[in-house]
């Protein structure tokens, strides 16, 4: 008995050393990530549902890693955050989505509005605004092309948060609030936040068919945001049900694998091209 715990204590300590020492190991990788142009972006496809175009993509960042392979950005962007790479990184993402609309347009594309995750870090540092004006003008997209993810979990400080957001309104970008539902803040900030979409996470549209649940909190957040006069994009819609129960419910967007994965660039011109060709 006075033997096995010290034991497995070790075991315990040790595999967190090992847990600890991978993330900084990758942290440390991550540094070089950008200059080495291992970073690429994704662009996944949402379809208007009233159209039945494409109007919008949301821009995910990918990591190839010249030794470990494909990193989710589930893996890596906390990492950034944490590390506070994701100032470098995030300008890089912004800089490139907008310059990727611009390559769409001049390739002969009908507009296309590039939806682009933030995070908290990113938003709250000190000239965040100026840098997404510089970046707006650098690559000369109309703002109304960008539209910026904010999550939940950024509502900690309200008041801040709502200076920038009108800020960034100003500019004539338009702000959707990713994973809607799923933060456990208060709807309070929807009030005070100039905010022009939701986006309904893919957890409460999984099992909109078999779940009252979750149907009913669809219903509520397509409601809602109707009453709020706000756009709503459903979130990894996989299944034909999920999407003629949308279409039915009037959602304004769907986003999923059903449509689309996140493609490269050259793969969303061409699939472009032949979807509204036919
Ligand atoms: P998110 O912003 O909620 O992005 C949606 C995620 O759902 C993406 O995962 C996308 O590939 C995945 N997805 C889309 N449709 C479906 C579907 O039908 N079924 C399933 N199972 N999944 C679907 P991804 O690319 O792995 O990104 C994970 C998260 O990493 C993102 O969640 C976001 O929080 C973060 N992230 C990704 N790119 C960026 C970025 O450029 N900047 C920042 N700050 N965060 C990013
Ligand atoms: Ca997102
Ligand atoms: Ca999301
Ligand atoms: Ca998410």
């Amino acid at each position: 008995e006075a033997q096995k715990t010290p034991t497995r204590l070790r075991f315990y300590e040790s595999s967190i050393s090992k847990e600890t020492t991978e993330r900084l190991l990758l942290e440390n990788d991550l540094h070089d990530a950008l200059a080495n142009q291992e970073l690429f972006l994704e662009y996944q496809p949402q379809l208007d549902l009233r159209t039945g175009q494409i109007k919008s993509v949301e821009a995910l960042v990918r990591w190839q890693h010249p030794k470990k392979g494909w990193i989710s950005p589930g893996v890596f962007i906390p990492i950034a955050e944490e590390s506070g790479l994701i100032i470098p990184i995030g300008q890089w993402i912004l800089e490139t989505a907008c310059q990727q609309v611009k390559r769409w347009e001049a390739a002969g594309l009908p507009p296309i509005k590039v939806a682009v995750n933030l995070s908290l870090g990113q938003l709250f540092q000190q000239n965040s605004v100026e840098i997404i004006q510089n970046v707006l003008e650098k690559t000369q997209l109309k703002p109304k092309y960008l539209q910026l993810e904010i999550t939940e979990s950024m509502t900690i400080n309200i008041d801040h948060m709502t200076t920038i957001l009108h800020k960034l309104k100003a500019l004539g970008v338009t702000i959707a609030v990713d994973d809607f539902g799923t933060g456990y803040s208060s709807l309070s900030y929807l009030k005070d936040f100039p905010i022009d979409c939701l986006k309904i996470d893919r957890s409460f549209v999984q099992k909109i068919q078999s779940n009252s649940t979750d149907k009913a909190l669809v219903d509520m957040i397509l409601s809602m945001a109707k009453h709020l006069q706000l756009k709503v994009v459903a979130e990894g819609i996989e299944e034909i049900e999920q999407l003629s129960y949308l279409v039915a419910s009037q959602c304004d967007t769907i986003q999923g694998f059903l449509l689309s994965k996140p493609v490269s660039p050259r793969t969303f011109q061409e699939n472009y091209v032949t979807l509204h060709n036919d």
